[in-house]
């Protein structure tokens, strides 16, 4: 990873400075292949779309692509799992490759299947085996409610006390984000209790990008498992999931992989637990071997990839908006997305930046590169979920709001632009300091 520090720039706050920039040609903006709401009313056309971190806009490409299912399932009937354009029977096949590029796995250790948190407990029911001397998971405080309750029932299942069996680690006092070399100590010092930590790879609160190769390292060095839920992380930052030694891992495609609501989730097994006949895993038809899934034999025959943590025949209409959204990430590459990315936010920080100075807000993301990906989160004084309602109503942005403070701003580079940025950033100052962000004193 880089590490850049953008450090105290001075930037050109006016609104034709940020039209300039998004008039430079930029080969990973794909705005045009998305369909961006448009405003209700006032100065511009369309939203500024900054919850892409909690729901992705449309690809173009999706509705065509559902309604062919759709009609495949009319016209063919049953006879669509083999007979139709893109055949039901092998069709999750097709979202493999390109899931793993997105992580930087190998194919045969990612499966796109079910939502993110059955995909945590399937996971878990193979790499959470606690015994009593050690059977503590470690996650952080300020982790997603969802991937809290998973690992609390988790050991509640095993028959443990949630309450002390789970470890939750929490930032410095005075402090919004962990530190790596903290984390680190906790693993050396309670190692030997620990089954298994299960972290944000970026926490969706904070918009930290954790340190996945030292913390896997280290937590493999203390005895555990390590898996990483990676929501905000699947195409926001470059991933590298089999070099960096990871267990297991799980993602959901409706944030930044703009998928659509609810949409399927995907899951790595790294390889040497893939070929791993000996680690027990729940299963149903889909783990069985393409060839022998028809057999109806009593005992399946799995094979040697994260296929085999599937279980049921997948839902069609869920999977032809991945694919859609993947080949999206495909033609473009992580790597210059991530360029765009970083770009784009380090514009926003840039323009925030005089709001905190001012005492308007307090930005709780990390600045470096290689400790954050698009998203910035700034505390701001009295309701976030006020702010963000005027920052709609008046203004046309959309951003998301965390009680009780937490105001999330995620350019998603795919779609958003500079002048999106501009947009956010001065109605965050007339809303919060009551002038434009050109004439904020900073
Ligand atoms: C979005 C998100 C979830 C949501 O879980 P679902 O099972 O998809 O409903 C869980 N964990 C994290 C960290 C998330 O960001």
């Amino acid at each position: 990873m880089t590490d850049v520090n953008t450090g105290h720039m001075t930037i050109d706050r006016s609104e034709a400075a940020a039209l300039a920039l998004d008039a430079q040609p930029d080969p990973a903006s794909r705005r045009a292949l998305f369909r961006i709401p448009a405003a209700q009313s006032g100065a511009h056309p369309q939203v500024a779309y900054f919850a892409g971190n909690s729901l992705g806009l449309q690809p173009r490409a999706t509705r065509e692509e559902l309604l062919a299912d759709l009609d495949d399932w009319a016209d063919l009937a049953v006879h669509g799992h083999v007979e139709s354009a893109r055949p039901w029977l092998p069709y999750h096949a097709e979202l493999t490759e390109p899931a793993a590029r997105l992580v930087g796995a190998l194919p045969s250790e990612v499966v796109v299947m079910n939502s993110l948190t059955v995909n945590l407990h399937l996971l878990m029911a193979s790499f959470y085996r606690p015994t009593p001397q050690r059977h503590r998971i470690v996650v952080e405080d300020h982790c997603f409610s969802s991937d809290s309750y998973a690992v609390r029932s988790q050991a509640a299942f095993h028959g443990f006390d949630p309450d002390t069996a789970v470890l939750r680690l929490r930032p410095r006092p005075g402090e919004d984000t962990l530190r790596t070399e903290d984390v680190l100590h906790v693993l050396g010092d309670e190692g030997a209790s620990i089954a298994l930590v299960l972290l944000g790879g970026v926490n969706y609160l904070t918009g930290e990008f954790m340190d996945i190769p030292a913390i896997t390292r280290a937590g493999h060095a203390a005895g555990a498992m390590v898996g990483w839920d990676l929501a905000h992380a699947a195409g926001n930052v470059v991933l590298r999931l089999h070099e960096w030694d990871v267990d297991f891992a799980a993602w959901c495609s409706y944030k930044y992989l703009n998928s659509g609501p609810g949409s399927l989730a995907g899951a790595f097994i790294h390889e040497r637990h893939v070929t791993n006949r000996s680690i027990p895993r729940l299963e149903g038809w889909w783990s069985t071997r393409e060839a022998t899934r028809f057999a109806m034999a009593p005992v399946s025959d799995p094979p040697p990839t994260a296929d085999s943590w599937a279980m049921s025949n997948p839902p069609i209409f869920a999977m032809g908006p991945v694919r859609t959204s993947l080949a999206i990430f495909d033609e473009v590459g992580m790597e210059a997305l991530r360029t765009r990315s970083l770009a784009l936010s380090d514009y926003l920080w840039g323009l925030l930046e005089p709001l905190a100075t001012a005492g308007a807000l307090r930005i709780v993301t990390p600045r470096e590169h290689d400790r954050r990906g698009t998203q910035i989160s700034v505390r701001v004084p009295g309701d976030a979920a006020e702010l963000t309602d005027r920052l709609r109503v008046n203004w046309e942005v959309i951003a998301d709001e965390r009680k009780p403070d937490i105001v999330r701003l995620a350019p998603a580079a795919l779609y958003c632009t500079y002048h999106d940025c501009w947009r956010a950033a001065d109605a965050m100052a007339r809303e919060l300091v009551g002038t434009p962000i050109t004439e904020v004193c900073a």
